[in-house]
């Protein structure tokens, strides 16, 4: 892969003419490190935030080596890794995906929120008694921007039965959760520990590990949540006050927070209209959560020939390249006033579900790939981003 200082560099060497996804595997090493220092616990990837085999290189090589993998291919990516372990945290899996999991790929770790899929589990595994079963329970999603309730959980109701119908099998027994993604309040963590101590309270089951899943925030223009640190503060406070015994692990498994630093994405502007821009990624590109879940990503830019332009800014909506109406990013992209046809835009964090769900549709979804070495437009591993005091570092959004 080519590498380049930074963008405007890039642009001293050629025009791309597709979407440049630009990797900055640095960038993901600084979050595993923090991770690695400051998350009480052990850190796993949720491999489904972004799969490319450089930024799992990246993860990897900063010294990660657990991760939440869905699917059997994301499972065969992280078992091509030296010593990289993949846990199932998917709560609904295949009897094929559970079978070659266990058989094939050594995975131990599964994910479950019915007697069915208990039952599942251990009949395609052939009844084995080294599992490690993590029960699925619901929480609220109140301070999350992508709230995931309703798909998967037990309710408090049903967990007793399953509690103690797991343990009965289970090496390790552990709960899990997910608060919903980009989580802007540490007190999303705080709730959904007190919402585990209930489930504990249900059965009298010994508990091995508690995973309190992803939602870990990144940072986006008018998304500003607290320092991450604040996160890992009350997670460490709630998990301390469970009734679990001293042995009792605490997991995380963060995606986004990980990831979306790592990548930014190299467009071109193929049309103006007024306060519209037209450019050549979009909703079924890179750009998904701009269109979906409203989300503004930090720009720069950039002219051919001239490097970063510089003047007043002005908001702009962007429309992707397809004809399909909903490839419509609203907004607002703070952008210079005279920006036109054939500048270059660099739409920063986008290493999080941003490739991932690229499409080929309309015939678009071609990308080249460089590595920068500069830094990510906007972080959350900054020195004064963490030295941020929690209060003054309020929601926007
Ligand atoms: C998606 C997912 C994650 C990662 O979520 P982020 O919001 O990206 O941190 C973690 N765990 C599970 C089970 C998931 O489905």
């Amino acid at each position: 892969m080519e590498q380049f200082s930074c963008a405007a560099e890039l642009l001293r060497h050629r025009r791309p003419d597709v979407p440049v996804l630009c990797v900055r595997p640095h960038a993901a090493a600084r979050a595993v490190e923090w991770f690695r220092d400051s998350f009480p616990g052990r850190t796993l990837y949720a491999v489904k935030a972004n799969d490319a085999p450089d930024v799992l290189a990246a993860l990897h090589q900063a010294g990660l080596r657990d991760f939440d993998a869905a699917s059997l291919d994301e499972i065969a990516r992280v078992n091509a890794l030296p010593g990289a372990q993949a846990h199932v945290m998917n709560p609904i899996k295949s009897r094929s995906l559970i079978r070659a999991a266990y058989f094939d790929y050594g995975v131990r770790t599964f994910a479950f929120d019915s007697a069915a899929e208990l039952d599942k589990i251990l009949t395609e595994t052939g009844g084995a008694r080294d599992l490690t079963l993590m029960l699925r329970i619901v929480c609220p999603n109140t301070h999350s921007e992508i709230p995931l309730e309703g798909k998967y959980g037990v309710a408090l109701s049903d967990a007793a039965d399953l509690l103690m119908r797991a343990r009965a099998v289970a090496e390790r027994l552990g709960l899990t959760f997910h608060v919903g993604s980009q989580a802007m309040s540490p007190e999303g963590f705080g709730e959904a520990l007190r919402t585990t101590a209930r489930y504990i309270a249900t059965a009298p089951a010994r508990i091995d590990l508690v995973d309190v899943g992803g939602g870990f925030p990144a940072r986006y223009p008018g998304l500003e949540p607290p320092p991450l640190s604040a996160f890992v503060d009350a997670i460490a406070e709630s998990f301390d006050r469970l009734w679990v015994g001293d042995n009792c692990e605490l997991w995380a498994e963060p995606g986004r927070a990980l990831v979306a630093e790592a990548e930014s994405v190299l467009v071109r502007v193929e049309a103006r209209k007024g306060g519209t821009l037209y450019i050549n990624d979009g909703a079924f590109g890179t750009l998904f959560d701009a269109a979906h879940a409203n989300f503004v990503f930090p720009t720069r830019a950039l002219r051919a020939g001239e490097g970063e332009i510089d003047g007043p800014e002005t908001g702009f909506a962007l429309f992707g390249p397809t004809c399909d109406s909903f490839d419509h990013l609203p907004g607002p992209f703070m952008l210079p006033a005279d920006i036109g046809e054939g500048d270059y835009i660099e739409i920063g964090n986008i290493g999080a579900y941003g490739h991932v769900m690229a499409s080929p549709f309309n015939g678009f979804g071609r990308y080249e790939r460089v590595s920068l070495t500069d830094a990510p437009m906007m972080s959350m591993y900054d020195a004064d981003t963490e030295a941020r005091p929690a209060d003054k570092a309020g929601a926007l959004g």
